[in-house]
């Protein structure tokens, strides 16, 4: 594991694969990766590596996704000019969307530009009727949810991507393990590795962390 915010994941074609992932500009200019080279480790995994072995590349690309989120959307519309889609930075980067938020937003944009043919006026005073209705739709709803969610992820990067998921490999590790070690003290070696493992200070900045990820997803 790189320690780096992101996901890969691998659709299955009729006659290929395609493997790819995503992961944020910083983490790479961090780290120095080359993108190319997060990838190759990727492929490298011992449950892809198998699946891929002995196979020849057809394609492939790289593409930037826009996932400023809520605080990032910028001017939507002015006279003449509505924005949409990925230049709008309409991308809900948790849930993987940013096809369909095009897409809405480009039907929204689209009604609205009917509205001012109709009037014969193109003027950021009718244009604005998009911006409204982005506002009044789950687009925005969701991405004002998640308004906080990367900075959060950034700020415990390191924790939340390299030590917690590994914690969570070793849990269900211990819980599918059958080796007649009581299952009780097996609860009580884990529970106390995580106090062994991290510094206090750092496991309330963990906790903190994540309610604050709760709270602000919620209320
Ligand atoms: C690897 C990857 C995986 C993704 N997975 C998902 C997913 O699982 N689900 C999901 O919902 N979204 C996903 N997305 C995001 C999704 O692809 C985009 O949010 C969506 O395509 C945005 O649509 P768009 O029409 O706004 O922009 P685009 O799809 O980028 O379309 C813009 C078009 O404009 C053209 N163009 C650019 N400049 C000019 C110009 N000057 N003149 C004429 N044409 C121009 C471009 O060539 C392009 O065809 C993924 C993106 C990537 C990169």
């Amino acid at each position: 594991m790189l320690g780096i915010l992101g996901l890969g994941f691998m659709y299955t074609n009729a006659d290929s694969v395609t493997i790819g992932l995503g992961v944020t500009l910083d983490d790479l200019v961090e780290n120095n990766y080359r993108p190319f080279e997060v990838l190759e480790k990727l492929k490298q995994h011992p449950t892809i590596a198998p699946l891929i072995e002995g196979g020849t590349l057809k394609e492939y690309s790289a593409h930037l996704i826009p996932e400023g989120g809520y605080n990032k959307v910028p001017k939507l519309c002015d006279n003449g000019v509505m924005v949409v889609g990925d230049a709008a930075m309409l991308v809900n980067n948790l849930h993987w969307e940013g096809t369909n938020l095009a897409m809405i937003s480009g039907k929204l944009a689209a009604e609205t530009a009917v509205e001012a043919f109709e009037k014969g006026d193109f003027s950021r005073k009718t244009l604005k009727n998009y911006e409204r209705k982005l506002q009044n739709s789950f687009i925005m709803k969701d991405l004002k949810t998640y308004r906080k969610l990367m900075p959060i992820a950034h700020e415990r990067k390191k924790a939340f991507m390299c030590y917690y998921l590994k914690k969570i490999n070793s849990f269900f590790e211990m819980f599918t393990t059958v080796d007649g070690t009581p299952k009780r003290e097996n609860y009580h070696k884990f529970i106390k590795s995580i106090f062994t493992d991290r510094k206090f200070s750092e496991l309330l900045k963990d906790i903190w962390a994540l309610i604050r990820l709760v709270w602000s997803i919620l209320i």
